[in-house]
């Protein structure tokens, strides 16, 4: 079959390679409909990673059931099915709690597996015709209809960013009538924003400095905020105390803070310097969200932050483990959660918003390629390039 393969720092290429096959008595083997190229595709992509050439890529995946293992008793061929992008056993202490993000069995330590990624587990990515799913009857959400109807693209979102959108809004306490600030416009950003608005957030402020992304933040709601025209924070906080409305609402002292009471960081480490985009500042995003948090509001911390030196290279490397506020987010008696998304927990319910017609994520994705198109959109997708937010791979 033909699939993504890592080449290189900037380098990916579609490959011929072997057609994966039922290892284990629980596996399935998904003929592949639909798989996204992430952000998180970026970190490797670029060389940030240890990943050796030859990794097959792709963690967002779904389709059909192809073949079946002889203990897989709740799934058969023809199947339509999204795969959650933790692959997980489903039974150990960490799965059974509902942390997938965390198994046990999937990956040597706690830190979570996935399909295509270094580092999480042996898996190979879905940015292919065939994959295999390890237990398979954990790992695949059943989908009603018909491969590529009008739901494939809302349903593929359920593979990672769309769960993911809504865990940073889980995290970061957002409630009916909420304030919200979202850092980063890309497509977990947004879904953030739209999940914020999902659980009745009031006003949802999106900072990132790409006209596209936040043109797309205001067609649903947001109020977006160009991180090049000064400090983000500062712009919020402007924003607020300048509106009439908002203003006239505040209650005894609330001027005096102004800021929100929900921060997503939907940017991570490769955060941009705000003076100039051209360079990284790493902390810069964690600095202002401490700075625009209310006291005793919440932060989700979605984006992510590479472990120190991992693997003895890459640019993260250089600049080992990052430096938080952490005075100012304890004065102000912030809570804090971060890391991997235990997807699955998220993505029945997401699911069956999206057949009610009740939440329509795909407004994000800007196109739809063939396998052969990949090399082309990966660099376009790195460059955030016009017209390539979202990119989803038909193979
Ligand atoms: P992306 O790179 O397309 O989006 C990031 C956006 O942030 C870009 O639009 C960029 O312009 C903007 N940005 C850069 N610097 C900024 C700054 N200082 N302030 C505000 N905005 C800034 O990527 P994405 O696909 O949207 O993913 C975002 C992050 O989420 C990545 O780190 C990705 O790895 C992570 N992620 C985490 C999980 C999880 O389970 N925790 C799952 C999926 C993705
Ligand atoms: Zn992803
Ligand atoms: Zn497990």
């Amino acid at each position: 079959m033909r699939a993504v393969v890592w080449k290189g720092p900037g380098k990916v290429s579609v490959d011929e390679v072997q057609d994966p096959r039922v290892e284990r008595a629980t596996d399935v083997v998904v003929r592949i409909t639909t798989a996204g190229i992430c952000g998180s595709d970026l970190h490797m992509y670029e060389g940030r990673t240890a990943a050796q050439p030859g990794v097959v890529m792709g963690h967002e995946n779904m389709g059909v059931i192809e073949e079946v293992g002889s203990a897989v008793q709740q799934l058969r061929k023809g199947d339509r099915v999204v795969l959650p992008f933790n692959v997980s056993c489903g039974t150990c202490f960490n799965c059974t709690r509902g942390y997938t993000s965390a198994c046990l069995v999937a990956n040597d330590d706690a830190a979570g597996a996935a399909y295509g990624y270094v580092g999480m587990g042996p898996y190979k990515g879905g940015q292919a015709e065939l994959l295999r799913v390890p237990w398979g009857e954990a790992n695949c959400i059943k989908l009603p209809g018909t491969p590529g109807d009008e739901l494939e693209d809302d349903f593929l979102l359920l593979s990672d960013i769309f769960p993911t959108g809504y865990h940073a809004a889980q995290m970061a306490n957002v409630q009916p009538g909420s304030t919200v600030a979202v850092f980063g416009a890309g497509p977990v950003g947004l879904l953030a924003a739209y999940s914020a608005m999902l659980r009745g957030a009031a006003e949802v402020y999106v900072v990132d400095a790409i006209p596209e992304r936040l043109k797309k933040a205001e067609q649903i709601g947001a109020i977006a905020v160009d991180f090049r025209k000064g400090p983000p924070a500062e712009q919020i906080r402007n924003l607020r105390l300048q509106n009439p409305l908002v203003r006239g609402a505040m209650r005894r002292g609330e001027e005096k803070m102004a800021g929100v009471m929900c921060g997503i960081d939907a940017v991570g480490y490769q955060a941009k310097d705000f003076a100039d985009p051209s360079q990284e500042d790493h902390t810069s995003v964690t600095e202002q969200l401490a700075e625009v948090v209310n006291p005793t509001g919440a932060l989700g911390i979605i984006g992510v932050f590479l472990p120190q030196d991992p693997g003895g290279k890459g640019q993260a490397a250089k600049h080992g483990e990052y430096q938080l506020p952490w005075g100012k987010l304890w004065e102000k008696g912030v809570q804090l959660g971060m890391g991997q998304t235990p997807v699955k927990h998220y993505s029945l319910v997401l699911r069956d918003l999206i057949i009610a017609g009740r939440a329509k994520p795909s407004f994000i994705v800007s196109r739809h390629i063939p396998l052969a198109d990949a090399p082309d959109a990966y660099q376009k997708f790195d460059r955030r390039e016009p017209g390539y937010t979202k990119v989803l791979i038909r193979p």
